[in-house]
């Protein structure tokens, strides 16, 4: 089984995207099999990042969503009822029924409320799901979400069962925030890395990160990026909450804009590179000990 390893981040640009195309740059570098898994739908970057990337497969998502037939619909609003997703609207005296594709989270509730054989279901594009190659161990693979449509969610279930089984470790860089989306990659994952910026916006939204994965029962660290410009809240925050500091990763005006121009990992500044060799050195030491209660349990 791979070991499965999230990154991600109560909010955007705290640097998730470039730990995790480093750590996978590193293991790729180890001769490890990786697979970077961009779950960042709605704006997948992990590929700018990789400039000896191969196409290998690209494959179509679909939603099914179901479709009112008024010809044999009775206005019963049965199926109204049973969606909880409000995305059924029946309008009995005008003698009105439609789904609201938008809205429809492909449940699958409708169908079985309507015993009139009212309902079929019709596929909608969603966004679709790219795997690319680099040399023989290292995968890459993104979902890309369709402009307008809120199907993330969905898209992130397609795209992980897309992956399965290639790679030892699989990445998981995660959307920013704490809903659904995210819940979804990382639900699955034998540890996740919290990313942070010592600001205090950064600790605001680590401390939701924390209270999610905590809820969904995960273990997990937290990585300081761009040390140096923030202040001390973080700190006292991890001491007092138990919480395991696995690397910090030093601010630096080279490093930014190596990332601006998308060649960073070729050009790492001495100190982050520092920073970056020694969270390598945790997971690895985090993936020897789950292999270690593996063969236990065994
Ligand atoms: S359950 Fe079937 S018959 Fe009743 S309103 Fe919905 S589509 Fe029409
Ligand atoms: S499939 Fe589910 S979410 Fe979609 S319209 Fe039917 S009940 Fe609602």
């Amino acid at each position: 089984m791979p070991y499965k390893l999230a990154i991600a981040s109560g909010k955007g640009g705290t640097g998730k995207t470039s730990i995790s195309a480093n750590l996978f740059h590193q293991f790729k570098q180890a001769g490890r099999e990786v697979h970077l898994v961009d779950c960042d739908v709605e704006e997948p970057n992990a590929l700018l990042f990789q400039h000896a990337a191969c196409l290998e497969s690209e494959k179509g998502i679909e939603q099914l969503i179901p479709a009112i037939d008024t010809d044999r619909c009775t206005f019963c609003r049965k199926c109204a009822e049973y969606c909880e997703y409000n995305a059924i609207v029946v309008i009995p005296p005008v003698k009105f029924a439609q789904v609201n594709a938008s809205l429809c989270h492909s449940c699958g509730a409708c169908l079985v409320a309507c015993t009139y054989g009212a309902i079929s279901e019709r596929p909608e594009p969603i966004g679709a799901v790219h795997h690319y190659k680099l040399g023989q161990l290292a995968h890459l693979t993104e979902g890309r979400l369709r402009i307008g449509s809120a199907m993330q969610t969905l898209l992130i279930r397609e795209l992980k069962k897309a992956i399965s089984p290639l790679g030892e470790v699989i990445l998981y860089d995660a959307p920013p925030g704490t809903s659904c989306p995210v819940v979804e990659t990382i639900a699955d994952a034998d540890y996740v890395i919290l990313v942070t910026e010592p600001t205090r916006f950064g600790v605001n939204d680590l401390k939701l990160m924390v209270a999610l994965v905590r809820k969904l029962n995960l273990p997990f660290g937290v990585v300081i990026n761009k040390k140096g410009l923030g202040g001390s809240e973080v700190y006292s925050y991890l001491e007092k909450e138990h919480i395991d500091l696995l690397a910090e990763i030093p601010f630096s005006r080279e490093f930014a804009s190596g990332y601006a121009r998308g060649n960073f990992l070729e050009t790492l500044p001495v100190e982050v590179a520092g920073g970056y060799a020694g969270l390598l050195e945790v997971v690895q030491h985090k993936i020897k000990e789950h292999e270690g209660d593996h063969r236990t349990q065994r």
